[in-house]
């Protein structure tokens, strides 16, 4: 296996709050995060509303730094601001109609990009990689879009201007946060075809954060699984979505619609069966022990004081679930259904 190109270890996010009574608390937005991208590999960072996937996009973005832990390119720790790194990492936001200033032309978009980051000063050669960058992501004829505003294109179209926008500077890491959830259901599936067709061409490492475990199968190499701010599981996709090896993993993929029904909307679908389960927790004051306790239905006396530690299965997936250190592993896959 190719080595690591971004990783984070041991990275927790901690954001001081002001409470309505004034009093200061700290939301607990990532905990101990180990997350590791590799050239030409897709992996997919599954949860709910609110379980830290954001946050940890923007560690990796360095949008901010983490309170513990380190981000490492390449191997080495990333300190400080490191203009190659911005260049390397390229983060692509939820909201094509946010992302793209509303008062300038694709052309001024790419062309930015391409002076800042690759000083190029030949007009007619920046001209050209223009072209290239949106024939890439299928806009064309690429010079009927150059002069549009943001206004005038579909939120797919925002959307890969974006993309090209992020592929002038050459990066080797792509993480998407939720890239399609805003797209035309009718689009989603292309958007998706184009993330993998840039991976097999550019040998991009690509992180998909997504709510929806479908799409996370149709494009990903691996799984990610993150509640309340904690990796609880993670590995090969199939054999994550075959054999889930946590409880709520085990929701996540019952209460995913079949995939050959198509990608509809499956986020208010994913909240709902979410809900079933009642309230996850604050982040700000979670529970001790495994923060799924109060809505496990496996849920053992350890599990509401010691948080579980990592357990490593043969075929490489992973999970952080007392059943697997007290032998009770079985307790989950003898059971229907996790509700
Ligand atoms: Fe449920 Fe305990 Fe596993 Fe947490 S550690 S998911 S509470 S069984």
């Amino acid at each position: 296996m190719s080595q690591p190109v971004l990783e984070a270890r041991a990275v927790s996010k901690h954001f001081p709050v002001r409470t309505g009574t004034g009093r200061t608390a700290v939301v607990r937005a990532v905990e101990d995060a180990d997350l590791v991208l590799r050239p030409g590999r897709i992996v997919a960072l599954v949860g709910e509303s609110g379980s830290g996937k954001t946050t940890l996009a923007r560690l990796l973005a360095r949008f901010y730094p983490p309170t513990t832990g380190e981000i490492r390119l390449r191997g080495e720790p990333v300190q400080g601001k490191d203009r190659a790194y911005y260049r390397d990492v390229q983060l692509i936001f939820q909201d094509p109609f946010g992302s793209l200033n509303p008062l300038h032309r694709v052309r001024y978009n790419l062309d930015r990009a391409l002076r800042l980051h690759h000083g190029i000063r030949a007009k007619a050669e920046r001209e050209r990689r223009m072209v290239e960058l949106l024939e890439r992501v299928s806009l064309t004829p690429a010079e009927q879009y150059l002069d549009k505003f943001p206004h005038e294109l579909s939120g797919g179209q925002r959307q890969r201007v974006v993309i090209a926008r992020a592929l002038a500077v050459e990066p080797k890491v792509l993480l998407g946060d939720e890239p399609i959830s805003m797209l035309d259901v009718s689009i989603r599936l292309e958007m998706l075809n184009l993330l993998d067709k840039l991976r097999t061409e550019d040998g991009l490492a690509l992180l998909y954060i997504t709510h929806d475990i479908a799409s996370a199968r149709y494009l990903c190499d691996d799984i990610v699984v993150m509640y309340a701010g904690r990796m609880v599981e993670g590995g090969p996709k199939e054999d994550v979505i075959a054999a889930p090896q946590h409880p709520y993993t085990k929701l996540l993929i019952e209460s995913s619609p079949d995939p050959e029904r198509g990608l509809d909307d499956r986020d208010a679908l994913f909240d709902e069966a979410a809900d079933d389960l009642g309230e996850p927790p604050s982040l700000i004051d979670p529970p001790a022990g495994c923060q799924f306790h109060p809505r496990c239905p496996f849920a053992l006396d350890v599990c509401r004081t010691e948080v579980p530690p990592r357990t490593e299965l043969p075929n490489g997936q992973w999970t952080h679930c007392w059943l697997h250190q007290e032998g009770r592993a079985g307790d989950l896959t003898a059971a229907g259904a996790a509700r």
